[in-house]
């Protein structure tokens, strides 16, 4: 039985992250996709553990050789998520997470039509522009573009399927979890093994 796929979106300053991580803390039956990218590591990040951090060239050399599932330019710099291992990881059953932009969820669900979208919202315009902030460092014009890229990201929030608020931090990760429980019981994923049983419940009455 082949694994579920979530996608994972939202602008920044909605906590994408945050979410993610306590989510795959939570549920150890989810596996995360190490996406592929161009951009410089910031501090703290890790090669292979936050992303897998190449070139151009060899990025590109990726992208000739069809090594990548889908694969998208944001902000300057290209992303993409492996195909090989994704398809690797789900024939083997495994539930897989993708955090990707809305680029890249269009992309993966073309081609996976049951995979789950999911985009992540700031819970008022205000907040968002007060987490974009950050620490106050910044100017103005520096904050105003970056809340208008985070309203670009939000206009493609309709072609998702389920949509998480995150206000209350431990409400937005409980929803996420029943979003993945309740995929895990559709009947598209019960049948093998409740087959039986449901030969059994319609069987001859003795
Ligand atoms: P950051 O550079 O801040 O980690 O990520 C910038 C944006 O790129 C985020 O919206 C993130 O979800 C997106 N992103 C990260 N990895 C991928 C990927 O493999 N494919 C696509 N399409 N977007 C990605």
């Amino acid at each position: 039985m082949p694994g579920n796929l979530f996608i994972v979106s939202a602008p920044s300053g909605a906590g994408k992250s945050s979410l993610v991580k306590a989510l795959l803390e939570a549920d150890p039956g989810i596996k995360l996709s190490i996406s592929y990218t161009t951009r410089a590591p910031r501090p703290g990040e890790v090669d292979g553990v936050h992303y897998h951090f190449v070139g151009v060239d060899a990025f590109r050399d990726m992208l000739n050789h069809g090594d990548f599932l889908e694969s998208a330019e944001v902000y300057g710099n290209y992303y993409g998520s492996s195909q090989p291992w994704i398809e690797d990881q789900m024939r083997a059953g495994h539930d897989l997470l993708l955090e990707i932009d809305w680029q890249g969820a269009a992309q993966v669900r073309k081609l996976f039509p049951d995979a789950v979208g999911l985009f992540i919202l700031p819970p008022s315009l205000a907040e968002l522009k007060r987490r974009l902030e950050g620490r106050g460092q910044d100017s103005a014009e520096v904050i105003a573009r970056r809340v208008e890229a985070a309203q670009e990201d939000i206009s493609h929030a309709y072609s998702f399927d389920y949509l998480l608020v995150n206000d209350d931090f431990a409400t937005a990760l409980a929803d996420f979890h029943t979003i993945v429980q309740a995929q895990r019981l559709h009947i598209r994923n019960q049948m093998s093994h409740l087959e039986p049983l449901l030969s059994e419940l319609l069987g001859t009455p003795s």
